[in-house]
């Protein structure tokens, strides 16, 4: 498969708060000390859960006027 698109894997997530794009990966941990996705541009909660399946935000892009 070649690799020809910027995003390969996993979805996208828009910040609630800031608009800023995140790319979306999902890994199985035996145990997680945190339970919520902080935006590194806004440093609001965006998200949260309660399993042992936890998503990982990488940023791709931040908004315009952050
Ligand atoms: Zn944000």
């Amino acid at each position: 498969m070649p690799l020809t698109g910027p995003i390969s894997t996993g979805g996208t997530f828009f910040c609630p708060h800031c608009g800023a794009l995140y790319s979306v990966t999902h890994s199985r941990l035996p145990r997680s000390e945190s339970n919520v996705a902080k935006c590194v541009v806004c440093r609001q909660t965006m998200d949260k859960w309660d399993s042992t399946k936890v998503p990982t935000y990488k940023l791709i892009h931040r908004p315009e006027d952050a």
